[in-house]
């Protein structure tokens, strides 16, 4: 291995940034990793859908642990509310193999796959340079670190990023996504839909958007059976609003069937968070001795339930990047010949499902399983996306 012993530094050590060090590890470099909170970032909770072939491939890779609990269904339903009723009607049903995980979960388990790596919490970066005697300098307030390989896992606001691309901005999309969970328990009087929900991941479409509906694990010491009901609901708000919780409640109350509107209504949420959607795409995922990684090289609308996916498949790529070429500059190059096509394509086929899916969505009353499907095909027009499988 030609880069045995080289210096890698990672910027940022969430989900990216771990992923990233376990690969740098797995390849034989020297790894640090500067994070900027103090804490652990189980907090963040919330649920992140994989697809089921990489959360094996990660597993046997070491990067996950198989104990690790996941809540995985092979089918998505399509729910509407009945005009004028407040009932629901299932329109179509697909083939959609998904891992859903709780975020801190995921987290966690990368995190405790990093032992081999430094990471240091509490440090944030001030700044990353070219080093004139070759590498890189990454700047904290203990000092300045000289690196063969700086890697970029800094999220969507990427400090790192500016050094490759400096003028790049978000584009806003123009509508929100707010994302919730509940104790499954909490809602467990609804028995039929909680028995849908035990096997199937659930969309539901309103007028001018849609809500997703899923089971992660509940994690924080709970029972590997024990759920959590995640759901991100994608809307415009209006104009100047402030009560974002209060919105998307009456919008369920105006647009769900009843029982799904009621877990959107409880108060017990566990989290509630609400997201501005926008699209952003590094043209170069690595220009040596710099790397990008997830979210700081690029962020996908999450209906495509990929950026994470795509932070995992960096680390894969980069690790066999790394164990292939014959210095870290090659193995940069490699990197950024397979990833900047892979965030560019991820970018549109958001944008698509976006269009399609919140912009200028279809009378949902109207569909069935055929306009289902062709509207899905005519959608992704030939991109391939894990969540679609049966479109191909
Ligand atoms: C509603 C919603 C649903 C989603 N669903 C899915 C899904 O189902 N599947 C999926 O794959 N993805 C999904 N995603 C996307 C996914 O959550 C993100 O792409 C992923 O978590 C990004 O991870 P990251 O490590 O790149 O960035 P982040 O998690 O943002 O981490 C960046 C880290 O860098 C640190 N940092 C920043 N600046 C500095 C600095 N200067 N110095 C040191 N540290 C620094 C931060 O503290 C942070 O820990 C979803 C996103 C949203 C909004």
């Amino acid at each position: 291995m030609a880069v045995t012993g080289s210096r890698m530094g990672v910027v940022g050590g969430s989900i990216a940034g771990c992923a990233m060090a376990v690969a740098g590890v797995r390849a034989g470099a020297e790894v640090t990793v500067h994070e900027r909170s103090d804490g652990e970032l189980r907090d963040r909770g919330l649920g992140i859908v994989i697809p089921p072939p990489l959360h094996r491939r990660l597993v046997d890779a070491g990067y996950l642990d198989a104990a690790m609990p996941t809540a995985p269904v092979a089918t998505r339903v399509w729910l509407t509310r009945v005009p004028g009723e407040r009932s629901a009607r299932e329109f179509a049903r697909q083939p959609s193999a998904v891992t859903p995980c709780n975020w801190g979960l995921l987290w966690q388990s990368l995190r405790a796959a990093t032992t081999g790596a430094r990471y240091h919490r509490g440090r944030p970066v001030t700044s990353v340079a070219r080093d004139p005697a070759g590498g890189a300098l990454v700047r904290t307030a203990e000092g300045e670190e000289a690196y063969d390989i700086v890697v970029g896992a800094d999220g969507h606001r990427s400090l790192t990023r500016q050094v490759l691309a400096p003028d790049l901005r978000a584009s806003p999309a123009g509508y929100t996504v707010w994302r919730g969970t509940l104790p499954a328990g909490a809602w467990a009087e609804h028995r039929r839909p909680l028995e849908l929900l035990r096997a199937s991941w659930v969309t539901i479409g309103f007028p001018g958007g849609h809500g997703i509906f899923y089971l992660i694990p509940r994690g924080g010491g709970a029972g590997p059976d024990e759920r959590l009901l995640a759901y991100a609901i994608y809307a415009t708000p209006p104009a100047g609003s402030h009560d974002e919780a209060g919105h998307v409640r009456q919008l369920a109350d105006e647009h769900f069937p009843r029982e799904w509107a009621d877990i959107v209504a409880r108060g017990e949420h566990t989290a509630m968070t609400c997201h501005p959607v926008a699209d952003l795409h590094a043209p170069l995922a690595a220009d040596p001795p710099f790397l990008l990684a997830g979210d700081a090289a690029g962020v996908t609308r999450p209906h495509t339930a990929s950026g994470a996916v795509k932070a995992l498949q960096d680390a894969l790529c980069l690790e066999e990047a790394l164990r292939t070429s014959a210095s870290p500059a090659e193995a940069l190059r490699h990197y950024a010949r397979e990833r900047t096509p892979e965030g560019a394509r991820l970018v549109e086929l958001g944008r698509r499902l976006g269009r399609a899916q919140v912009e200028q969505t279809p009378d949902w009353t109207a569909m069935d399983q055929g306009s289902v499907d062709a509207w899905c095909r005519a959608t992704l027009a030939g991109t391939k996306s894990y969540l679609y499988a049966d479109t191909d």
